[in-house]
């Protein structure tokens, strides 16, 4: 479910203009020499890129799930690939893996709600899903008194708290998906922009961060209401992903310290049980966008039995070493990262039960591998190190770029930056190219100046509501200081219709974003894919010549722990 698919949508032609005309010359930006770098952007190429997707996509890698052999012959097969193009073991301890300590649990619940002598039951993977993060074989909550707290957000640099200091421990919180959307006070038909970044989701909107917050409450259980809009896809997508063996990172504490139920409910439950309770979703959504909102209790009594199957597993993240050519600088690293894991195989799916995840990541992988290479191809390496990180389960939680982030094989207060991939285009050619929380850093100078020697412009996320920037695997390096770029294909495609991005993108979010059917199809053309990645190679070589490193502009939330980690290590 973290994970994003990469395509596109609306184009905002005017903002992009504008960005290009004002933004000031990029100060960092080292100004390359196209003609020497130009065997290595010559070795992208759309038919190795294919040739890579295939065998990752393949039955024979079982949808590449974590811990399961399909891990084993993609671990092994990127291994190979990195050792072939001459690159060293990116770990330290001379080896091209990282170990990630998974513990993998698959949870089956029961839960019922009790209002005086009414009783609603709720049915598994339909009415609702659950699962039990901690290290137990069961958890019970029993008699719980239902809260709704409305988004659940306690968000200081906004004035906003759902709380308001009411007790909540051992209660079950009913919680909103995403972030509380604001009018405009001066224009009500818009959304307050000074207010959760208006349209654009913040981490406050994203489905961890409700759980985070209900631990750090003290809450017995929390529970989601699934709203497809807001939460930026369909029920199915939680309950087919929750229905099946998840992950977290085994910890020292056994998460102990998080909330013992973790619960989605889809939203016609969520109306019978507001009606048991004697109120209304439209009116209780309404008031959740007050800053005076305060917490309702419901008058309702809920239950969870939860069990789990556990095992530990020893999950691997890829990792290879290009040393840089600068005696000093070498010891900085830019870090393109790709998640390599997807969905795995549901048996219980007989005619296709294999989730190939051709888009969501095989073709990312492969991107990295054709980034591998092109470095391979300069004469000199750049004066820094360049980190190719193939991270797993990613789609459990962004777990194994989460535990990078927390056990760096390098330091972070030296690691320059990183850019992560995550879906390639399929579609042809485009004239522009999307940066997902474009303005945070000034990484964007940077690959707006290499955007230009192909004659093409950035411009912001097309849907900034559904909170992209964290939902793949950059975000741990952000959320640890690390400037993060995640660029996305563009929307403007050559030679096609006007709409036509937006089109192939719904076509996918609707047909096949995680499900069997993400395979390589017959209409595949890369050729745009192939210049989004000599646009990354072209980033990443500038990056790591360049004298300056790459900053976050005012205003991100992830400036203020640079600057401590950077104060740290002067
Ligand atoms: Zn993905």
């Amino acid at each position: 479910m973290p994970c994003r698919q990469p395509l596109l949508a609306a184009v905002c032609f005017l903002l992009c203009a504008a960005y290009t005309q004002e933004t000031p010359r990029p100060r960092n930006t080292a100004a390359p020499k196209l003609a020497a770098l130009q065997p290595a952007l010559d070795s992208v190429r759309s038919e190795d890129l294919l040739r890579h997707i295939r065998i990752l996509a393949s039955d024979e890698f079982e949808g590449r799930a974590p811990g399961s052999r399909g891990e084993e012959l993609t671990v092994k097969y990127l291994t190979e690939q990195f050792r072939a193009l001459g690159l060293k073991p990116g770990n330290p301890d001379g080896a091209y893996v990282q170990k990630v300590p998974l513990a993998g649990f698959t949870s089956e619940s029961h839960a019922v709600f009790v209002a005086g002598k009414q009783q609603l039951q709720l049915k598994p993977g339909t009415d609702y899903v659950a699962v039990c993060r901690r290290a137990v074989h069961e958890v019970k909550v029993d008699n719980s008194d239902l809260v709704f707290v409305g988004y659940g957000v306690v968000a200081p640099e906004y004035g906003w708290d759902d709380y308001k200091g009411v007790d909540v421990r051992g209660k079950t919180l009913v919680m909103l998906i995403n972030d509380p959307a604001i009018a405009d006070p001066d224009d009500p038909s818009k959304l307050d922009e000074s207010m959760f970044k208006g349209r654009a989701m913040t981490y406050y909107g994203r489905w961890t961060y409700k759980y985070e917050i209900a631990s750090e409450q003290g809450a017995a259980a929390a529970i989601i209401i699934h709203e497809t809009g807001p939460a930026g896809y369909p029920f199915q997508v939680v309950s087919g992903s929750w229905g099946r063996e998840n992950f977290d990172l085994r910890r020292p504490d056994k998460n102990l310290g998080r909330v013992a139920v973790e619960s989605w409910i889809n939203l016609d439950t969520a109306r019978n049980l507001l009606k048991l309770s004697g109120h209304d979703f439209e009116t209780l959504k309404a008031v959740a966008v007050r800053k005076d909102f305060k917490p309702v209790p419901l008058g309702v009594k809920a239950s969870f039995a939860v069990t789990n199957t556990r095992r530990e597993v020893d999950s691997q993240n890829v990792v290879a070493l290009l040393e840089g050519s600068d005696a000093t600088m070498r010891n900085e690293y830019l870090v393109y990262s790709a998640h390599w894991d997807h969905l795995g195989k549901n048996e219980k799916l007989q005619r296709d039960p294999v989730f190939n995840g051709a888009l969501d990541n095989a073709s990312g992988v492969a991107a990295l591998l054709e980034l591998a290479e092109a470095f391979t191809r300069l004469k000199t390496p750049p004066k820094r190190s360049v980190l190719f990180l193939s991270v797993t389960a990613e789609e459990k939680g962004l777990l194994g770029a989460k535990h990078y982030a927390e056990n760096p094989l390098y330091p972070l207060v030296n690691t320059v930056a990183n850019t992560n991939i995550d879906g390639l285009n399929q579609w042809g050619r485009t004239k522009d190219v999307v940066v997902v929380g474009l303005g945070n850093s000034t990484l964007d100078d940077v690959l707006a100046a290499a955007a230009q020697t192909q004659n093409r412009v950035l411009q912001p996320d097309p849907e900034p509501e559904k909170g992209f920037y964290y939902r793949s695997d950059h975000f741990e390096f952000a959320k640890q200081g690390v400037p993060a770029l995640y660029a996305n294909p563009g929307t403007d495609y050559a030679g096609k219709p006007a709409g036509y991005g937006q089109q192939k993108r719904a076509e996918y979010t609707s047909k096949d974003y995680h499900k069997v059917t993400d395979e390589v199809k017959s209409d595949w053309d890369l050729s745009g894919a192939v210049e989004d990645i000599q646009l990354l190679f072209q980033l990443g070589w500038r990056v790591a010549e360049s004298e300056q490193i790459p900053e976050w502009k005012p205003g991100t939330e992830f400036k203020a722990r640079r600057e401590a980690m950077l104060k740290e290590k002067r």
